[in-house]
């Protein structure tokens, strides 16, 4: 991959493509073609295709999705399915008959069974029923990663994916009730705070334990990715290989934050996965390892949230 390579990002105004521009801007790849939802409808078959035809790119990272935390995955499940199967076929479709050279899918760890051996590797992709509560959105996920797999299998084409674990940091979507667990919590603890109440509510038993990859090493284990120039496996996991409770996440931002109530539980809403931490020896193998740590991201992810107007939240 050459520096004057056009590369086009797509989903690139949200938290991880925004993320993959700034990474590969630091690396100085400066052709990126970086089309908003305005420019490019990704739901649209016709339009996506025009616009691969019209503007070649040489490589492409396909980042956008239709993401969001457990109870929108649970709720919204028809819309996560459909959106998310749409998207993903219209690129890869216009990647191949745009003859692009690489394309970066972007996964997610709730590809793998809810049964899955701890930490998971990348061989117990469908060994097993998923877990109910995301279960739309993840189909959509192993069909995408089958895709890159098969477009590979089929016609040589060097198309692959990364599963990252679950992400957070800079231009998270940060919405009390349809966000991940950090943005989330960040959010309802602010308005918390600003109502002075003494109980702040945290979701689900507080004892499923999560793996948080801070965004910018997600980017660039995508950069890593995208560079390699050797055969690699169809898909790899991206993680840390560390996980900490619900309960301790809340802890922490409480902390961050000044929220001195007290913390409780609310157990009408879902736990989901108990556990899904990711092995993750073979993106390490590639010389990728994570730099930002868990304290670190947090306090960066609320100073981000701070220096926001209201119209991301
Ligand atoms: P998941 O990894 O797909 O389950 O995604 P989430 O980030 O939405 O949720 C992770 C865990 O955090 C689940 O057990 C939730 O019940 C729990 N949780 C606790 N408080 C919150 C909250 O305010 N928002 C979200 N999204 N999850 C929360």
């Amino acid at each position: 991959m050459k520096q004057s390579d056009k590369i086009l990002i797509l989903g690139s105004k949200g938290m991880v493509g925004s993320a993959i521009v700034r990474n590969l801007q630091s690396d100085n790849f400066s052709n990126l073609l970086t089309p908003g939802r305005s420019e490019l409808d990704l739901l649209s078959q016709k339009e996506t295709l025009e616009y691969f035809m019209a503007n070649k790119p040489d490589h492409v990272v396909l980042a956008a999705a239709k993401v969001g935390g457990i109870v929108a995955n649970n709720t919204y499940r028809a819309d996560y399915l459909i959106e998310n199967l749409s998207i993903q076929n219209n690129v890869f479709e216009a990647c191949f008959k745009a003859d692009v050279d690489k394309l970066l899918f972007l996964g997610s760890s709730c590809i793998y069974p809810k049964n899955s051996e701890q930490p998971i590797r990348e061989e117990s992709l469908l060994t097993g029923p998923l877990e109910p509560t995301n279960e739309p959105y993840a189909i959509a996920k192993i069909a995408g990663l089958k895709l890159a797999e098969n477009y590979k299998r089929q016609y040589g084409k060097n198309y692959m994916s990364v599963m990252p674990t679950n992400l957070f940091g800079e231009n998270d979507y940060f919405h009390p009730e349809k966000s991940h667990v950090i943005p989330g919590l960040i959010a309802r603890m602010d308005d918390a705070i600003k109502k002075d109440q003494d109980e702040f509510s945290i979701w689900g038993s507080g004892n499923p334990k999560r793996e948080f990859l801070y965004v910018d090493d997600m980017a660039q284990a995508c950069v890593t990715v995208l560079k390699h120039e050797g055969d690699l496996p169809y898909f790899l996991n991206v993680g840390t290989g560390e996980d900490i409770s619900i309960k301790e996440v809340a802890q922490i931002i409480a902390k961050e934050m000044g929220f001195k109530g007290k913390l409780v539980f609310d157990t009408s809403k879902p736990d989901g996965m108990m556990r899904k931490l990711l092995d993750v020896s073979k993106i390490k193998a590639l010389g990728w390892s994570p730099k930002i740590g868990f304290q670190e991201g947090i306090k960066k992810s609320i100073e981000f949230y701070y220096s926001t107007d209201n119209l991301r939240r």
